[in-house]
């Protein structure tokens, strides 16, 4: 029965004490002047979190551990510009390098946990070529650290739907197999058959109780347009809260941003964006603003896409504050939630956040306010899932 005592809590003015109890908090409260060693006495287990920072388990809302490299030998990536290209060379590649991986999933999983990482939405590819490899190594590590992160697949159609015969047959496999979301990729740009492709993935979902988290690259009015069409169906299919656009680099079209804001806080449709490279990043504040929920994610890390990548949601954050000019506190704790509170409520994770009947999943973050632990990334201290510490600075606790 831990409790964690002097800990900066978000949102909250005085360091504050975490009653613990069966995995749950039981309790948020002034930490009394002193108290540490008085519930020491008391044979209580206590960590003293001595006026750092304690944030939630973090969330990650799009990856794609299927196809990671990490932990294993260095592959460069190579210089192409469009996305059917890197689908391309990947397609080329990824048997060579023995894609997917157990090895490599499992060695990105366990660095995501001991960056305070509680639960994953990764999109696994699934196409006539891996079949359903993908799906099953990721649900294999899935049941290995089963307690310690929730992974969720989506059943993700990476080389195509419409112009990839057999996919969509898949697909729903993937479903029978384990994947809660369906995934879509640029329905216009990429499979140059947008009504196809959303019917398609829409109907699916619709049939076998699953979400919808579809990947736009498409930009510019052409994005726009696709989704104004993904907030029309979500509401013809009553999918309200199940949907999500990861990446939406659409939406910094500045004719239709705020109309399509509008739609998609109108029609429960959810934004996922990692912030990365150049490409556009929704807008922080008027998401907020305006009730659409923002979710951060990391991308792929360490692939046949692309080199970067470490898995630390913090880090997440503060590249969606940065890309956002959020300077201030208060942004910064926006771009918290994208990887906290939104970013649970896009995965459909209901039993998460700080308060009294909570699960104890606790990070401690080496920062003395949770602007500064946004902004600056400092090092994970502790790591607790369901009132049981699973890693310290950085690393897994063995067992
Ligand atoms: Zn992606």
């Amino acid at each position: 029965m831990p409790r964690v005592i002097n800990a900066v809590l978000p949102r909250r003015a005085e360091p504050a004490t975490i009653v613990v109890e069966d995995g749950r908090i039981t309790a948020i409260e002034e930490t009394s002047a002193g108290g540490g060693p008085t519930e020491a006495r008391e044979g209580l287990e206590v960590i003293d979190a001595a006026g750092r920072v304690v944030l939630p388990g973090l969330i990650n809302a799009h990856a794609h551990i299927d196809k990671t490299l990490y932990g294993g030998p260095w592959v460069s990536a190579p210089r192409v510009e469009t996305v059917a290209e890197r689908v391309a060379h990947e397609r080329r590649h990824r048997d060579s390098h023995g894609l997917p991986a157990h090895e490599y999933i499992s060695s990105l999983v366990e660095t995501m946990i001991a960056a305070g990482t509680t639960h994953l939405r990764t999109h696994t590819d699934v196409d006539p070529g891996v079949g359903l490899r993908g799906i099953a190594a990721v649900a294999e590590v899935a049941r290995h650290y089963e307690g310690v992160i929730d992974i969720q697949q989506v059943a993700f159609p990476q080389g195509g739907l419409i112009t990839n015969p057999g996919t969509l047959d898949l697909l729903r496999e993937a479903v029978d197999a384990g994947a809660s979301v369906i995934g879509g990729l640029d329905p216009a740009g990429f499979d140059d058959a947008p009504n196809a492709h959303l019917e398609a993935v829409f109907d699916l979902a619709a049939s076998t109780g699953t979400a919808i988290d579809i990947h736009l690259h498409d930009g510019g009015s052409l994005g726009a347009w696709e989704m104004g069409l993904i907030a029309r169906m979500t509401e013809e299919y009553g999918l309200a809260g199940r949907v999500a656009i990861s990446h939406a680099f659409g939406i910094a079209h500045p004719p239709t941003q705020a109309r399509l804001l509008e739609r998609f806080a109108e029609a429960g449709v959810a934004l996922v964006n990692a912030a990365v490279y150049d490409s556009p990043v929704p807008p922080l504040r008027a998401c907020a603003e305006q009730g659409v929920l923002l979710a951060g994610g990391t991308d792929g890390i360490n692939d046949l896409w692309g080199p970067f990548g470490d898995g630390d949601m913090l880090r997440r954050a503060m590249l969606i504050a940065y890309r956002n000019s959020g300077r201030s506190d208060e942004e910064l704790l926006l771009a918290l939630d994208t990887v906290t509170s939104n970013a649970a409520r896009v995965l459909g994770v209901e039993d998460h956040g700080l308060h009294v009947g909570g699960p104890a999943d606790l990070v401690m973050v080496e920062a003395r306010t949770v602007a500064q632990a946004v902004a600056q990334v400092p090092p994970r201290r502790l790591v607790m899932r369901a009132g049981t510490v699973v890693a310290r600075d950085g690393a897994l606790v063995a067992g």
